[in-house]
């Protein structure tokens, strides 16, 4: 079945990535409404290709203080309401956009910089492209990145790699990271590993927390076991990972979009179990910003594909009700993992379930989980 769409989008949160989405979204005829919690201009977040003034396009409303407070309806017929100050209006979109994001949480055991604060000062070297690194008045030649046991996740973990790397080879830095695990399970992550090694970054594992000690101007990291070789290590820094978690903000609007899982979006695709709800950006992964202006290039394509040519096409009838056998339980409801039955009560009479077929992707749990046998698949 064929649907036509208004080409209506809505993008929660202004980063770089949601700037060059919206761009290329509507370069293609959408109708962009690009929200923000903030309330001023100068807090969202800027990038030198994609800056806000580079946006003025027609097709695109920018709102600030604005903040999604509900979403009903599914992919192609979607509510959203939007909220500022005291006032809430209604939007009717066919697609949502959350740009997530994480919060960095300072250990209390911290050693040396931040690595937040690190982070920083790598990026603003490899944007002015220096040929060293130069931090508060060091230009370091030998560093370790802690990760200390508490900080430890493969958010964390993944993120740390690519710090070393960068470190490694753009500025020819020798590395260690002082790590209590190994987390590589998730995408790319066991390849990056061992070509870091191979590059040259040391990884160490320890099991009893490492003892740090100042030397001159030097840290000095005792690995604190007297049968190994690396016991007492100088350092020009060292830097401490901080816990990464999703920030609040980004797990309510998650929370609010019903997406399952919502604790735990780390390392997830673009597109989310609902259709017509994606995630872009650094929530998702500690992404450089020439990463996540890749992963914008990739959700827009998902998009565009999804909508070509202003419509939406999708099977009719996916699952069928026997409307004689349900017992309106609603365990369909609760189980569907794509949020695609709906509950319809116009009066006391007439009570029933409906599956949306647009939003229906033919998984067949409902089928399986309905305790009368009230569902069956329809075959195509
Ligand atoms: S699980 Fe079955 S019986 Fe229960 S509401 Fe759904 S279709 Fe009806
Ligand atoms: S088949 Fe059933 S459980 Fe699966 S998406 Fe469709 S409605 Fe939901």
């Amino acid at each position: 079945m064929i649907k036509k769409i208004n080409k209506k989008i809505l993008i929660t949160g202004i980063t770089p990535e949601t700037l060059k989405l919206s761009s290329i979204l509507a370069e293609n005829g959408f109708h962009i409404i690009l929200a923000d919690k903030e309330r001023k201009k100068q807090h969202a977040v800027k990038s030198d290709d994609y800056s806000l003034s580079s946006i003025n396009n027609k097709n695109i409303k920018v709102l600030y203080n604005t903040q999604l407070t509900a979403l009903n309806g599914q992919i192609c017929n979607f509510t959203a309401y939007l909220k500022s100050d005291d006032s809430i209006v209604e939007e009717q979109i066919e697609s949502v956009i959350i740009a997530t994001e994480v919060t960095e949480k300072e250990l209390e055991n911290k050693k040396g910089l931040a690595f937040s604060e690190f982070k920083e000062k790598v990026k603003k070297s490899c944007n002015s492209e220096c040929s060293k690194l130069s931090i508060s008045g060091i230009t370091p030649e030998k560093i370790a990145l802690y990760i200390d046991n508490s900080a430890l996740s493969r958010l964390v973990f993944s993120s740390v790699m690519k710090y070393a790397e960068l470190c490694k080879n753009d500025f020819g830095i020798e590395v260690a990271v002082y790590t209590p695990d190994v987390l590589t399970a998730a995408s790319n992550l066991e390849a990056d590993y061992r070509s870091l090694r191979e590059s040259g970054v040391v990884f160490i594992k320890y099991t009893d927390r490492p003892v740090f000690s100042d030397k001159a101007d030097k840290t000095v990291i005792n690995l604190n076991h007297p049968e190994t070789e690396l016991n007492s290590i100088e350092y020009d820094l060292v830097v401490s990972a901080e816990k990464m978690i999703t920030s609040e903000y980004s797990k309510e609007q998650l929370k609010l979009m019903n997406i399952p899982n919502y604790n735990n979006i780390h390392f997830m695709a673009c597109t989310t179990p609902r259709k017509g709800i994606f995630i872009c950006g650094n929530g998702r992964e500690d992404m450089l910003e020439k990463e996540a202006l890749n992963d914008a290039e990739e959700c827009a394509s998902l998009i565009l594909s999804d909508f070509a040519d202003g419509t939406y096409e999708f099977e009719e009838t996916s699952v069928e009700i026997e409307k004689t056998k349900c017992t309106l339980c609603l365990t369909c409801v609760r189980t569907c993992p794509h949020k695609a039955i709906e509950y319809i009560r116009d009066s006391i009479d007439e009570r029933a379930v409906r599956i949306v077929d647009e939003a229906c992707f033919r998984c067949g749990q409902c089928v399986s989980e309905c305790p009368t046998k009230a569902l069956s698949l329809i075959e195509n």
